[in-house]
């Protein structure tokens, strides 16, 4: 647990914010290319020249191993380059071709215009992807905006506050820091849109108080990402695979492979591929120092963890150890039946419930009856099973051979669907999320003789075609 002492700021101080943001958005000052251009390079400033302090947040934070930390902030960088190389071209209005012969002379476009002043409102989990990029985008599509991080992350969250108040326009973007009451404050306001990521029940309230401002809204929500064995998976490179991406943050990750369906009749070669690389990856054991193993965000959570393992009807065949309310061992469970403990919710943390399944019709029902994920990783060669899991399966994303990967793709919209959320950002989809497609049209005056028609008094013969 972290022992960085956020101070939440007052409600008067998150007023008076916002209506600076809405002056300054108002004044136009957030829309010229160069100034967007400008602040993105300085974002892409804070993250480099704090590398060391951002890292040692996180990691006080979470205890978060430093090589997973480069990668978010390098995420990070690499968004920002991108969206200024891009900005203007993505903002570029798009000529419509009109077909009908008499409207040929119009002027048809659709113009991009931010929607104004918003509001991001950010997990602990990894807190510098998920609160700083959402701002990139938000900056690249003209917006001001205002970055609510999570209070379980408070010194990730105070150095994010002291470092964008150094390097942003303050008239333009600010992160507040708070918990419940400062957020249903912000909730209060009236804001142009607003993204979230976080759990699903707050996603809900989220939304709720959206609507009474008819807000739109981004959620991005988390959910049980299964993992599918199909009978012809390369074993070992799935067990590699599923492990790695379950060891990421101690499975604090919104994409962490949740749970696993494997052929019944292939669940002790896929343990035993398991535990070789279970071995290869903390050679010393998981709490040892050279493991680089991270904590579990707060004594609560370890808490929920322990209780959901000390229910299972599985068997754990590695793991299960805890290391004070810190930490917890990877812990493998097998024979785990979909109705079992271990199923109820997202685990979101080191846990990896092997499902035996008896064919691919079984999975797909057993899919099918759970919650839309936000991912399905699914490890097969045939194209006949990916065809049958596209087609009949729901999921934010589908991943085939790995997971996680996903996430380095940015030119790819990322979000989920139904229960795991609505909307998506990631690249140019952030600035799209954040942008307003205006039709813009211009009836040359010169087109009156063709419109004789429409005119009162509606008599018979006119409308003719
Ligand atoms: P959370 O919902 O508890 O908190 C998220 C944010 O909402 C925080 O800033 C918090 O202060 C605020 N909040 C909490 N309760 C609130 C309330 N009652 N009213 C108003 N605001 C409130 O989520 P978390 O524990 O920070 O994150 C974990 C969850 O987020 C998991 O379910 C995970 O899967 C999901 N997640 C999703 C993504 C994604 O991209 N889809 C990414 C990371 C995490």
């Amino acid at each position: 647990m972290s022992f960085t002492e956020l101070r939440y700021h007052t409600l008067d101080e998150i007023s008076e914010v916002y209506e600076r943001l809405q002056k300054t958005f108002r004044a136009g000052k957030t829309r010229p290319f160069d100034y967007r251009r400008r602040q993105l390079h300085q974002l892409g400033r804070l993250v480099q020249e704090n590398l060391s302090a951002l890292e040692a947040a996180v990691g006080e934070d979470l205890g978060k191993p430093k090589l997973e930390t480069v990668g978010e902030l390098n995420g990070v960088i690499a968004g920002v380059r991108y969206a200024i190389d891009n900005v203007e071209q993505w903002a570029r209005p798009e000529k419509v071709e009109v077909v009908e012969d008499f409207k040929k002379g119009w002027d048809a476009t659709v113009y991009k215009v931010p929607h104004g002043v918003v509001l991001v409102i950010g997990p602990w989990n990894y807190p510098y992807i998920l609160n700083l990029g959402p701002l990139l985008g938000a900056i690249a599509a003209g917006c001001t905006c205002v970055v609510k991080p999570s209070e379980l992350a408070p010194a990730s969250s105070k150095l994010m506050e002291e470092l964008c108040a150094r390097y942003l326009d303050p008239d333009s973007y600010s992160i507040l820091n708070g918990a419940v009451p400062e957020t249903t404050h912000l909730l209060e306001l009236r804001w142009d849109h607003i993204l979230f990521t976080g759990s699903g029940r707050t996603g809900r309230i989220v939304a709720a108080s959206a609507a009474k401002h008819a807000t739109p809204v981004t959620l991005e929500l988390g959910g049980k990402s299964p993992v599918v064995i199909a009978d012809d998976a390369d074993l070992d490179l799935a067990a590699k695979r599923v492990l790695h991406g379950k060891g990421q943050n101690s499975g604090q990750l919104c994409v962490s492979p949740d749970h696993v369906y494997v052929p019944r009749s292939k669940q002790d070669a896929f343990i035993a591929a398991l535990l070789k690389h279970y071995d290869a990856f903390w050679p010393d054991g998981p709490f040892h120092e050279s493991a680089r193993w991270g904590k579990i965000v707060n004594p609560s959570h370890h808490a929920r963890l322990r209780a959901l393992l000390s229910r299972t009807k599985g068997e754990i065949v590695r793991g299960g150890r805890y290391d004070g309310e810190a930490r917890i061992a990877p812990t493998i469970v097998k024979n785990v039946v979909p109705d079992d403990a271990l199923m109820e919710e997202e685990l979101f943390g080191p846990i990896l419930p092997l499902v035996p399944v008896d064919d691919m019709e079984q999975t797909i029902r057993l899919l099918n009856a759970q919650t839309v994920p936000l991912v399905l990783y699914l490890f097969t060669n045939s194209e006949n099973v990916k065809q049958q899991f596209l087609e009949r399966t729901n999921s934010g994303t589908l991943v085939i051979n790995d997971t996680t990967s996903q996430l380095a793709v940015y030119e790819m919209p990322f979000g989920g669907q139904r229960d795991s959320g609505y909307g998506r950002w990631n690249g140019k989809y952030t600035f799209d999320t954040f942008t307003h497609l205006r039709s813009y049209i211009h009836v040359p005056l010169a087109a009156e003789p063709f419109m004789d028609g429409r005119y009162m008094p509606y008599t018979d013969g006119k409308y003719e075609a």
